[in-house]
């Protein structure tokens, strides 16, 4: 099982060495999939029974599957958001001073960390800087870029990635992503801070334009927001697109891209 996604084997080794870092960022191309390597690792720590691999049939290896173990929890997007909200970071506060119920320690997984607004990851910060025992935070993003510096600075960095995929392409996409993100929250401020840092290359742009597209499309699907003004903005964006595959001033783009989000 070592391809499968997220089973982090260094972050494995460390928990197994018992050298536990209190919070990790696992830094991952396949988020979609992560669910699995994650539960396969969780499982590697957590079971009594396998040495090498998880049994998968004792009660901590069927509670993890089952997403009910109750020393795992899970702080993941709500419904009809886009983002992780303050709220969630808060009851993690306090629920992390209670003692784990089965095993030495306690899990919070946050997952898509790229999804904590700036609020909740200052609210992250006040438990970073003073971890219970028996805690351990793991959060699973896309991209550091998304978390703020005070956050990275405290957790260990892993990373589990890319492969084959072009770098150009995969940071259009990390670029189209927290434009989403921000698109969502209708923060214009972090739109155009974005927008001002992003290289005037006419092709470079037209691929994040491309993402930003397929993004949305995504979230359509998923039912997250309104379906009507995320397609009339899908439209939108192809027009730009095109408009950059033809001539259309890069800077005249950059600003009907503001204009959409
Ligand atoms: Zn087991």
């Amino acid at each position: 099982m070592k391809n499968s996604v997220l089973y982090s084997e260094s972050l494995c080794k460390r928990f197994k060495s018992n050298k536990i870092p209190h919070a990790a960022i696992i830094e991952t191309s396949n988020l979609k999939n992560s669910q699995q390597g994650l539960n396969k690792m969780l499982q590697l720590l957590m079971c009594k029974l396998g040495k090498e691999e998880p049994c998968g049939n004792c009660e901590a290896c069927v509670k993890i599957s089952l997403g009910s173990h109750p020393d795992v929890k899970l702080i993941g997007l709500e419904e009809k958001s886009q983002s992780i909200k303050v709220e969630s970071i808060r009851w993690m506060r306090q629920d992390a001073h209670i003692l784990p119920s089965e095993q030495e320690y306690k899990f919070y997984v946050i997952s898509p960390a790229d999804a904590l607004t700036p609020q909740a990851q200052n609210a992250f910060i006040k438990i970073l800087e003073e971890p219970p025992r028996n805690v351990i935070f793991i959060l699973i993003c896309e991209s550091l870029i998304s978390l703020l510096d005070t956050v990275v600075s405290r957790c260990e960095i892993f990373r589990d990635h890319f492969g084959q995929n072009d770098n150009k392409d995969r940071e259009a996409y990390v670029v189209a992503k927290k434009l989403s993100f921000a698109s969502f929250n209708e923060d214009k401020l972090k739109i155009l801070e974005i927008i001002s840092k992003l290289p005037l290359e006419r092709s470079y742009i037209k691929n994040v334009i491309d993402h930003l597209q397929k993004v949305f499309l995504e979230v359509i699907k998923e039912g997250g927001q309104s379906a009507s003004s995320l397609v009339k903005k899908i439209d939108k964006l192809a027009y730009i697109s095109d408009g950059l595959e033809v001539n259309t001033n890069i800077n005249l783009a950059l600003s009907n891209l503001m204009v959409v989000l």
